[in-house]
């Protein structure tokens, strides 16, 4: 390939250019010249010896969606003949797909890279004076979080190209002045599911129409990652490995500026931020915000030179620091989600014509570059602003109410240290506790809480992980309520008296060294169940076919001279009766608590010295969970994925994924457990619906979600009812006439909690009764406050946990805090003892939800359990394992599997002898 210097007149020939392009992808190459002159109008002089991704990979980039390991390998190619580039991995993703970091800088300044680090380290530390002007700005661009936005990975490699090859003035002046990583593929899973999609579905010539099966996309689209989760949504949370491996390289530069590339709707323009003021969050100072505003002067006009429209200012939640484009702002970063449309496919029929692949990449690469340009250019700007930034967090800090919060449960050490792992990837600084102490009637254990002081220079992530949020506005697209604290379900206390005593600093993650207190017993093991992994020992133990009993009272032994109470949910192993020989069963157990980190206690008496004894029928026999989960097109990709992911990766339980489609042929009797997520059940017909429920009626446990709970009671599969005002009726017919029982009648009444942030929201005009008369009439204008508003797409309430339901066993309070994001009310059983979870009368706690809705909420049931012939139907109101980090109810969905059939619904109450 010969060197091409080529200027083009962009503006004049785009139009034309664009439909050339839609021409030129019927030709098997397309010249590097028309390439480069496509996506570069203003290209100088690319260096020969270092190829173009045209050239590497042997087609025109816009006419194939290329696979994520050759993306790979063409930077690693890159690496290879170029001295400005190199290549880390900084992990694998759940398919063995590499995640890798371009970083790309001039060779002097990758020669003393770690130096440059720690100088721009400096910038993070509040105590430290500004770096010099003369360091790099550190830029880093982000493509492809949502697989199936799949453009940018493209404009990974071209970007990477430009910089690589190009030898005119400017690039050189870039890579001096700046350090610029790339990660061409935040979602390598999902970014093939996508290209396998659209590769496997193109036509020769190419089909511009929306139908067409290449556009169409199916269950579960390439969004999200191998457990269907949406990893723009998993910063805070860190639950998958992907963003696990992202953050703590992203810890390791926090750079100055942070690029998310994203698609949206084939008929939209282009989007940059800044973002409404609304969408912004109050705890981020302004200064940072406004930063965007400066950037985008950048943007815009590198746009307008190629003749792309776009808009800013209209979009797009910059809220929680959930979103890669919002987390970065945390910590000073200037970062900005940049939305291309969506051609969907290699061209596509849209309102602003047709819509090509190497379109929607060319808009990216404009602004990949305008990024760059814009950085270089406001580097003392963006110094400042980080700078500004942690200081000013300091002094949020010192003027905040509360001084530190403490956390922790020795009764939980699991969690515990999930929750200081959390803590410690965030780089949060966490100190050991000096004492025991209690707090608000709270008692932390030395060794076993740990101690976060508000004053630090992390101080907005420590109250995002603490504190509730406040809202300016109620028209949000995702969640607005996300303390993560509240959804670990974890004892914490706020400590507001300005001095308080604090241990050693935590750096690494402390272990547990789980073990069998007591050696070989001849009798039995026992272990507490308020421990999150004792989910995972009890199903290890029986996936080995080992008999486990739960104690359905409480009771307490005499052990080493000292009294120890094991609460309900207690898990018994007998010696006797078991498949395998004593020995043989100590060493299973031995090694299921290391691998656990649990401990289990041998006893050598079934005579308990209070409560029941180990023989008593009040510790009954756990049956191994043979589950089914409906899956497939129909069903909540995320709640399957969650349902997934959880035995999965927590369990270690190869659940079933049984398609809606497959439920009529399938032999139900092969599982014993049936999960219905969310969706859409409408396309079973009646006999699959007896099917189901002649299934629970012979002794298996059915557990619902979200509106699958309507559909189940909709289809009486169950008898539970819904809110007679229930408006979400996911089959689209009407739900049976309903009464609202007594149990909530004199609830409904009750006056809404009214806090800052609820007021704020219900000042709003959803407020206003729409439609109930003829005169009722709104503005036009007012049409998306009003009917988003009616939403419930993420918010925090309280709900009464009874924590002697078998559903509850292992939890400790009755508080339990629960994410709802549906529209599914259900009314508290008629049977007394079947409301497992009711919400609270005041349940408002943090995000936004309606007057309207909040009122609903504090008349409904969360979670029901009811007895359906020789089986038990679970029926939770809401997603209990919400984005795989809502643990204080994930608990509840999990003792569902294990428990629920061993619920008896008043005719063989437990404690009577059983006869049957
Ligand atoms: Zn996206």
């Amino acid at each position: 390939m010969a060197t091409e210097t080529k200027t083009i007149d962009a503006k004049n020939i785009f139009m034309k250019l664009r439909n050339i392009f839609t021409l030129l992808l019927f030709l098997p190459v397309v010249s590097a010249l028309a390439q480069t002159s496509y996506f570069f109008p203003k290209a100088a002089s690319f260096d020969a010896s270092i190829p173009s991704p045209g050239k590497f990979l042997g087609y025109a980039i816009g006419t194939h969606y290329t696979r994520h390991e050759q993306i790979v390998a063409y930077f690693r190619e890159l690496a290879r003949v170029s001295n400005r580039i190199h290549v880390q991995t900084i992990g694998k993703t759940y398919e063995e797909r590499e995640q890798i970091i371009a970083t790309i800088t001039a060779p002097a300044n990758y020669n003393r890279l770690e130096e440059i680090r720690q100088e721009h380290l400096t910038l993070v530390d509040p105590s430290k004076p500004i770096i010099d002007n003369k360091a790099p700005v550190i830029i880093h661009l982000g493509y492809n979080v949502h697989g199936n936005e799949s453009s940018s990975a493209e404009v990974s490699m071209l970007t990477a190209w430009y910089l690589a090859a190009n030898n005119d003035p400017e690039t050189q002046q870039w890579l001096k002045e700046a350090v610029i990583f790339i990660d061409p593929s935040l979602n390598p899973d999902g970014r093939d599911r996508a290209a396998n999609w659209y590769n496997s579905y193109s036509s020769f010539p190419p089909i511009a129409d929306p139908l067409d099966k290449e556009h169409q996309e199916q269950w579960p689209g390439g969004r999200t990652n191998h457990y269907f989760a949406d990893l723009n949504r998993d910063w805070l949370n860190l639950v998958h490995i992907e963003s696990r491996n992202r953050v703590q390289f992203f810890h390791q530069w926090y750079p100055n500026v942070q690029i998310d590339f994203h698609e949206q709707g084939s008929n939209a323009t282009y989007y940059f931020e800044p973002t409404p003021k609304r969408h912004e969050s109050p705890i981020v100072p302004q200064f940072l915000y406004d930063e965007n505003a400066v950037l985008a002067t950048y943007h815009a006009k590198a746009l307008d030179e190629i003749g792309s429209l776009y808009f800013t200012k209209e979009n797009y939640d910059n809220l929680s620091p959930i979103y890669g484009s919002t987390y970065p702002k945390f910590y000073g970063s200037v970062a900005a989600t940049f939305e291309e449309a969506s051609s969907r496919g290699l061209v596509t029929e849209s309102t602003n014509g047709l819509l090509t692949f190497a379109f929607s990449i060319r808009n990216h690469v404009t602004t990949s570059l305008s990024t760059i340009r814009g950085s270089v250019a406001e580097k003392a700007n963006l110094f400042k602003v980080q700078k500004n930034l942690f200081k000013q967090a300091l002094e949020q800090a010192r003027a905040s109410k509360t001084k530190a919060y403490v956390f922790g449960d020795s009764r939980d050490e699991n969690l515990t240290l999930t929750f200081l792992n959390l803590l410690l990837q965030h780089h949060i600084q966490v100190y050991e506790l000096e004492g025991n102490t209690t707090q608000e009637d709270k008692k932390f254990e030395k060794g076993k809480s740990y101690i976060v002081p508000a004053e630090q220079p992390n101080y907005l992530i420590v109250h995002s992980l603490f504190e509730e949020n406040i809202l300016k506005d109620s028209i949000y697209y995702d969640n607005t309520g996300w303390s993560v604290i509240h959804a670990y379900g974890l004892q914490y206390a706020a400590i507001n008296t300005p001095t308080f005593a604090k241990g050693k600093q935590v750096t690494s993650l402390p272990s547990i060294n789980g073990d069998v207190l007591g050696g070989q017993s001849s009798l039995a093991y026992i272990t507490a169940y308020t421990d999150f992994n004792a989910t995972k020992a009890l199903y290890a133990l029986l996936q080995k076919g080992i008999l486990v009993k739960t104690a359905f009272r409480p009771f307490t032994i005499n052990h080493n001279n000292s009294k120890k109470t094991f609460g309900n949910g207690s898990l018994i192993i007998p010696v006797a009766g078991q498949p395998i020989a004593a020995d043989s069963l100590y060493r299973l157990v031995k090694a299921i608590a290391a691998n656990a980190n649990i401990t289990f206690t041998a006893v050598s008496t079934g005579f308990s010295a209070e409560g029941i004894d180990l023989g008593s029928s009040n510790i009954k026999a756990i049956r191994k969970p043979e589950v089914a989960l409906a899956f497939g097109q129909g069903v909540t990709s995320s709640e399957a994925g969650q349902i997934w992911f959880l035995l999965n990766q927590h369990l270690g339980l190869p659940v079933v994924k049984l398609d809606l489609q497959n439920f009529e042929r399938a032999s139900l009797k092969r599982y014993n457990t049936l999960i219905l997520p969310g969706g859409n059940y409408s396309a079973w017909n009646k006999a699959t619906v007896d099917k189901i429920k002649d299934w629970v009626a012979e002794g298996g446990v059915l557990i619902t979600l979200q509106n699958a709970s309507a559909w189940a009671i909709q289809n009486d599969l169950v008898k539970e009812k819904l809110l007679d005002d229930d408006k979400d009726k996911p089959e689209g017919k009407p739900a049976a006439p309903l009464t609202t029982a007594t149990a909530t009648d004199n609830r409904a009444g009750r006056p809404v909690q009214q806090t800052s942030f609820g007021q704020s929201a219900t000042e709003r005009p959803e407020s206003e009764p729409v439609s109930k008369s003829r005169n009722s009439r709104l503005d036009y204008d007012a049409q998306q406050d009003v009917e988003g508003a009616k939403r419930i797409n993420g918010a925090i309430f309280t709900a009464d946990l009874d924590t002697t339901h078998p559903i509850a066993f292992g939890v400790t309070t009755r508080k339990l805090f629960i994410n709802k994001n549906s529209n599914t009310f259900l009314q508290s059983s008629a049977n007394k003892y079947a409301t497992v979870a009711l919400y609270d009368s005041k349940p408002f706690v943090n995000g936004y939800a309606s007057k309207e809705n909040i009122k609903k909420v504090s008349s409904s049931a969360a979670i029901l359990l009811s007895n359906s012939g020789n089986g038990q139907v679970v029926l939770f109101a809401d997603d209990p394992t919400y984005r795989s980090y809502w643990l204080g109810t994930t608990r509840l969905f999990l003792n569902s599997i294990f428990f629920a059939n061993l619920v008896s619904g008043g005719r063989n109450f437990a404690g009577e002898s059983e006869h049957e």
